[in-house]
């Protein structure tokens, strides 16, 4: 019998009608006589009762004073929610159902509170459930210590929830279901002619994931990746099939996938640039900068070294940080707050000319001067000021025809 793993977002569960949608994605593919684990995030987005956002507020006030095990159970309960409604809805259709935590569903951690990482899962009881004909409901985002702690698996993990059961489980498709049809050429909400994509492979999506892109946790993407498992990214409120990710090499061998000069854009916002210029020797300069940021877990990007100094960016959430370690050093950085980091991504970039002179030439026309620049085989970064994001990505994805392309497939 088939196994399927369904993933449902906080979107897809936040209110009745929506439940409604999810209710029928379960019930069309039980009924077809697979096997059914459905994983669920907390419903709505913040603000909204149960999100998580709306579970971190409760401490808020108090200055976060809560310690990170704590701070887990508390961040665990969103799921809990979503995971026990879903379940009296099914039993309400006369499914049997049974509604199990990370830890019940054998999902085994690293005792990293906030960021865990799966170490094991151990499938038996899920697979005992599945043989008395229940669809499996597992909380995202969490798991257990080997010591019976909760921990959770960073934002956005239930991605990495539905991913790591579906190759422990070896399920034949992992879905997942969220608020827009698919991996679209740019986030639709920048951008608002991106179009879906009907097939991606694992290596564009994960880098888009990298730069920014939320429609898919990175770190879901890589475990898939590793086991072969193919994911969609489909809308919980209509019956398309979204897009599909799996090797590059499968989708070729089936004639639906070519290598497109760019596939998609992405991008990060909230950036700091900060500039410092030489006033030392330039070894020891790098030395002493990049030393104190990695002693302070302060992750840096954008890096451009010159025999004048250094160039590189922070997230705005470190800046001040940042700012203070380079004074202490005895440097006085040029900042440049409220920054984004803007992606071009495709997989048929490599050493095809002209890209970078259509993203220039992109920019230029719309008045948008460019910070720095770099480039990898595959992706084309620029960082560009905060408020001139959404006239960049739309020129962009303008000026590669993404609006136009065809999708993958056709
Ligand atoms: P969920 O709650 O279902 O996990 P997320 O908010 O995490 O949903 O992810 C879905 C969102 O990702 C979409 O609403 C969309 O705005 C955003 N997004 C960003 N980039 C893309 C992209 N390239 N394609 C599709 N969606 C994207
Ligand atoms: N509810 C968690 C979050 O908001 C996990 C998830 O939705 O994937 O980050
Ligand atoms: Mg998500």
């Amino acid at each position: 019998m088939e196994l399927i793993v369904q993933k449902f977002g906080g979107t897809s569960l936040s209110d009745a009608q929506s439940r409604g949608y999810v209710l029928r994605h379960i019930i069309r593919e039980f009924k077809l006589g697979k096997r059914v684990v459905v994983v669920v995030s907390a419903m709505g987005r913040s603000g909204e009762p149960y999100a998580t956002d709306s579970l971190l507020e409760l401490v808020r006030s108090n200055g976060n004073a809560l310690p990170g095990r704590e701070r887990d159970m508390l961040l665990s309960c969103g799921e809990l929610i979503s995971a026990t409604v879903l379940c009296s809805l099914l039993h309400a259709e006369g499914i049997s159902a049974v509604a199990l935590t990370g830890g019940q569903a054998g999902i085994l951690t690293d005792d990293h509170y906030g960021s865990a990482r799966i170490l094991e899962i151990q499938c038996e009881r899920m697979l005992r459930h599945l043989a008395e004909h229940q669809v499996v409901i597992v909380t995202g985002f969490q798991g257990m210590t080997r010591s019976g702690e909760i921990t959770t698996l960073g934002r956005g993990g239930s991605d990495t929830s539905a991913t790591a059961l579906g190759a422990a489980l070896k399920a034949g498709v992992v879905d997942i279901y969220t608020d827009v049809d698919g991996i679209l050429t740019a986030d639709p909400r920048w951008v608002s002619n991106a179009r879906p994509l009907k097939t991606v492979s694992y290596e564009e999506i994960s880098n888009m994931a990298h730069n920014g892109a939320k429609v898919i946790h990175p770190r879901a993407v890589e475990v898939a990746m590793k086991a072969g498992i193919p994911v969609r990214v489909r809308s919980t409120f209509s019956e398309g099939e979204g897009t599909l990710v799996t090797h590059a090499e499968l989708l070729k061998s089936q004639g639906v996938w070519y290598d497109k000069t760019v596939t998609g854009l992405a991008h990060v916002r909230d950036v700091t640039q900060l500039a410092v210029t030489q006033v030392e020797g330039p070894a020891d300069l790098q030395l002493r900068i990049f030393r104190a940021m990695a002693s302070h877990a302060i992750s840096v990007d954008f890096i451009n070294v010159m025999p004048t100094g250094v160039h590189y960016t922070v997230s705005g959430h470190d800046a001040s940080k940042a700012v203070a370690l380079l004074r202490e050093l005895g440097f006085e950085p040029r900042v440049r707050e409220r920054c984004a980091k803007v992606s071009v991504i495709g997989g048929g970039m490599n050493g095809e000319p002209g890209v970078m002179a259509v993203i220039v030439e992109a920019l230029t026309n719309s008045g948008i001067p460019i910070l720095q620049s770099a480039d990898s085989n595959t992706t084309i970064w620029v960082l560009i000021s905060e408020e001139g994001l959404a006239t960049a990505l739309q020129a962009l994805h303008t000026a590669f025809g993404l609006h136009l392309a065809p999708d993958r497939g056709h």
